[in-house]
């Protein structure tokens, strides 16, 4: 597959453009099949059993604000710093020999780990600060129910924040090119999936035993009580520092 890519796309792959399309194209098709279920609602009970919070679904125009916001945010930064990578930043080479299937899944769950951390940091200082909460991620708060579209309702340091991560973590990890893509892709589908608002058996932290990986149902926790569940894919750091909380938790809050 990496020497048909390598031979055949060469000039979109080496283009520095190329990742910022493929987060945000991935981005929204992954919301897609949510964005359908949350529309159908209750019309589909095979799929409604699993919504987290039922009879809390997000009305027109909070997904009308959701998709302002995102919007304003990629023409805003996304845009110009697309543009900026495009002017400035040579095309990057292509190396000649594809990741081995074990180099690729160690590269995307060190990626993972390592944003977990930074941001796990970077959440908890801003709930804790007021000033910090209150100018930067506030916004990201708007809902209490998240839905897919409510992954990119964040402010635009935030946006900054976790895009800077989820671009230099792969360097300083030195991954392979496919190893970073790969990475990209798959968070943006957790983070949808943090914030989907259903609780599916093939979710994430289901699938992953041990309750090494919180998911969506512990997200949605974060949201109904922001004093908790810090860290946005796994559970360790939130166990260490006593801000772990289960689902039940704040049913009966
Ligand atoms: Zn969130
Ligand atoms: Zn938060």
């Amino acid at each position: 597959m990496w020497d048909y890519l390598r031979l055949n796309h060469s000039e979109t792959l080496r283009s520095p453009l190329f990742p910022v399309i493929l987060t945000v194209a991935s981005y929204f098709v992954l919301c897609i099949p949510y964005l359908v279920c949350d529309i159908l609602g209750k019309k589909w009970p095979a799929i409604y059993r699993y919504k987290l919070q039922p009879d809390k679904l997000p009305t027109t125009a909070m997904l009308i604000h959701c998709s302002g916001v995102t919007l304003y945010n990629h023409i805003l930064l996304v845009f110009p710093a697309a543009v900026a990578q495009w002017l400035w930043r040579p095309p990057v080479p292509l190396p000649e020999r594809a990741p081995t299937l074990l180099e690729l899944a160690g590269g995307v769950t060190g990626n993972l780990l390592l944003f977990d951390f930074q941001y796990f940091i970077w959440h908890f200082l801003h709930h804790k600060i007021r000033w910090l909460y209150v100018t930067f991620h506030a916004i990201h708060h708007n809902y209490s129910a998240p839905f897919a579209l409510a992954t990119q309702c964040l402010g635009g340091w935030e946006l900054v924040t976790v895009g800077f991560w989820t671009t230099i973590n792969p360097v300083l990890l030195r991954c392979h090119l496919l190893t970073t893509w790969m990475f990209m892709v798959v968070h943006v589908y957790v983070s949808v999936e943090d914030h989907c608002g259903y609780d599916f058996p093939w979710s994430t932290s289901r699938l992953i035993p041990f309750g090494v990986y919180g998911g969506p149902s512990k997200h949605d926790v974060h949201h109904q009580k922001p004093n908790t569940n810090f860290a946005p894919h796994f559970s360790h750091w939130d166990k260490l520092f006593g801000t772990h909380a289960d689902f039940s938790y704040a049913k009966t809050q």
